[in-house]
């Protein structure tokens, strides 16, 4: 993409009403737009990005062996008179009626729609194991959006919602979904610890939250300071294979690890001293077992091997997937702007051509800029008009991890310059041994 052709709307000024760092660099790098209290429009950059990270939460999903579908926003209140929730959920949902006076409501989540469409197709347990999830807009009036995207009343949400014979079958699929996401935390550049957690309006008994550490998190979190470095790696994993999902697990769940609604002072107290941390958290993500909860209320059964019929086990599992970007740019930022991690970059790399007019420098921009989108990567070139520090603040700003320098200076002696935006590093190259670079970096990301 080249800059004078985007739409990429950045402030100069640090916006008043932000009160966190990534609500105010996610303004000032014209990445959303508020159009009412908690609800953005997703500018390009944004939008972006918010498109990468959903790719990666699906890719990890199908590789865990779930299903996707797709199901609306809009929910008919009678599913919800079933399970009871209509009532119970309160001022968060927002109650619609349509032109005929029924009763709908933009869905908050799922468990009552998945269940309606389980019921009206599955009738045995031939066609269990069955995971469906979908990625799509949810509503909650929350009493107090804030934080731009992290706690907004409309968000994307991938919700997934297991279907099994057996409690046995479920916690496998529990289990599943806690190392998907562990996977798929990775993938983004991202710690997220699996925490303990209470279950809210959802019920049942085992759920777990996963936490994000960050100073401006909402959660206090209580920690063993092992559980952060735990890491998946690129291991293989089998996830058919209930022992060794169960084990991986384990291996994340053993040390201390809770929020402040299930932390207990006296277990907390048994960890050693040095290893005890306070800290606070960013939820983004939680998995729930739940058993028979919304299949007995809703009559979702299926005919067992003995031809009896029993309630399906289900569970429901939420990644927030607008709340990682801000989740994302709390962890990755520096004075200057957002800090991207390669996974998620909305670029691979910025080209910043500091004589645009002049013949030579403006050609080996042109070159870099067709060989990097030869190789399939998709570099930015800030082709403006506009003095090199301009330039430069804008990509530290936005923050892509890579940045191609190339001035007259450097051409002379055959050179661009590659630097990190992490570390500020920068290395003189020829042209081609920094597109070779920028593609190796990317290889397998
Ligand atoms: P919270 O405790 O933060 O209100 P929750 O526990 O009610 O969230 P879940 O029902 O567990 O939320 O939803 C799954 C995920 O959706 C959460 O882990 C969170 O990442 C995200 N999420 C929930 N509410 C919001 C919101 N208002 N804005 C953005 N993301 C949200
Ligand atoms: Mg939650």
């Amino acid at each position: 993409m080249r800059l004078s052709r985007y739409f990429l709307p950045v402030l100069k000024e640090n916006p008043a009403e932000a009160q966190i760092v990534s609500h105010r660099l996610m303004l000032r790098a014209g990445m959303i737009k508020q159009q009412a209290a908690g609800i953005y429009s997703w500018l390009p950059m944004g939008f972006k990005v918010l498109k990468r990270l959903e790719q990666i939460v699906h890719e990890e999903q199908v590789r865990a062996g779930h299903i996707p579908l797709l199901m609306p926003t809009l929910q008919p209140a009678d599913l919800w008179r079933e399970s009871g929730r209509y009532d119970d959920y309160g001022q968060e949902m927002l109650r619609i009626k349509d032109r005929h006076d029924r009763d709908m409501l933009y869905g908050p989540t799922n468990e009552e729609m998945i269940t309606d469409i389980f019921r009206s197709h599955v009738n045995s347990y031939k066609d269990l194991p069955l995971t469906l999830y979908h990625i799509q807009w949810k509503f909650r009036d929350e009493v107090r959006p804030r934080f731009g995207v992290m706690r907004g009343r409309e968000f994307l949400m991938k919700d997934g919602y297991n279907f099994d014979l057996t409690r046995e079958d479920a916690l496998h699929a529990y289990n599943r979904h806690m190392v998907s996401y562990l996977r798929t935390y990775e993938r983004m550049g991202l710690t997220a610890i699996p925490m303990r957690a209470a279950s809210g309006p959802i019920g049942g008994d085992n759920t777990h939250e996963f936490l994000v550490l960050a100073d401006t998190g909402e959660s206090e979190v209580f920690y063993d300071a092992r559980v952060p470095a735990l890491k998946l790696g690129d291991r293989a994993v089998d996830y058919d294979n209930r022992e060794e999902v169960a084990g991986i697990c384990e291996e994340f769940t053993t040390l201390y690890a809770r929020t402040d609604e299930t932390h207990d002072e006296a277990v907390y107290a048994e960890v050693p001293e040095e290893h005890r941390k306070v800290g606070r958290g960013i939820e983004v993500g939680q998995i729930f077992y739940f058993g028979t909860k919304y299949s007995e209320s809703m009559g979702a059964t299926v005919v067992t091997p003995d031809g009896s019929r029993v309630p399906v086990e289900m569970g429901s599992h939420g990644i927030g997937v607008s709340r990682l970007l801000g989740a994302l740019i709390e962890a990755n930022h520096d004075d200057k702007g957002i800090i991207w991690p390669e996974g998620v970059t909305p670029f691979h790399c910025g080209i910043v051509n500091l004589k645009q007019g002049d013949t030579g420098t403006d050609a080996a921009c042109e070159g870099l800029y067709k060989a990097l989108r030869d190789l399939g990567l998709d570099p930015l070139y800030d082709d403006r008009d506009e003095r090199a520090g301009a330039k430069f603040a804008t990509m530290d700003l936005i923050g892509l991890p890579w940045r191609i320098t190339v001035g007259p200076r450097g051409l002379a002696n055959g050179v661009v310059e590659l630097t990190s935006r992490r570390s500020g590093e920068s290395e003189e190259m020829s042209a081609a041994a920094a597109v070779a670079r920028i593609a190796q970096i990317y290889d397998g990301v």
